[in-house]
């Protein structure tokens, strides 16, 4: 059985933190704020795979009032996701992420991100999809003041 799920993140791009996305450590003047290394793009993909499932969201599984997760690496976090649907026998098909960014450019760090989602996942970068846009500096990411991600993933149950 196949199914599909879709994920959505946001968040603030502030001073004086460091800017991970998509598994990947980017050298820039701002960095994105939240209770984890706040790598939207690893979120939005979370959320896509738990949404493939059915089984909730990022926030259920990983609350940020808990200590545990106060400056995790998302990419546990996206292993923990890929163990709780490969015990529901789940495998991935293949999942496309979108980031929504005015700056820094992402196109240059695309294949190491595509490297650390599929190590993170336990499959090839050929089914991981990694895109970047502006925002044609409209909005809160047009702005600078926000990073923003889609993800989609395809899911399915491996037959026994
Ligand atoms: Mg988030």
């Amino acid at each position: 059985m196949f199914r599909i799920g879709m994920g959505y993140d946001v968040h603030r791009l502030v001073e004086d933190r460091e800017l991970w996305l998509g598994g990947v450590k980017i050298e820039h003047t701002l960095g994105l704020l939240g209770h984890s290394d706040a790598d939207v793009a690893i979120h939005a993909l979370c959320d896509a795979l738990l949404g493939a499932a059915n089984m909730r969201d990022i926030g259920y599984h990983f609350p940020d009032t808990d200590p545990r997760y106060k400056g995790i690496d998302s990419r546990k976090l996206l292993r923990e996701v890929t163990r709780l649907l490969a015990e529901q026998g789940y495998v991935l098909g293949n999942c496309d992420l979108t980031i929504c960014a005015e700056r820094p450019k992402i196109n240059p760090h695309i294949p190491a991100m595509q490297e650390q989602l599929a190590q993170c996942m336990n499959c090839d970068i050929s089914q991981v999809s990694i895109k970047a846009t502006t925002t044609e500096r409209l909005g809160f990411t047009g702005r600078e003041e926000g990073i923003s991600a889609y993800a989609v993933a395809l899911i399915y149950c491996e037959p026994r």
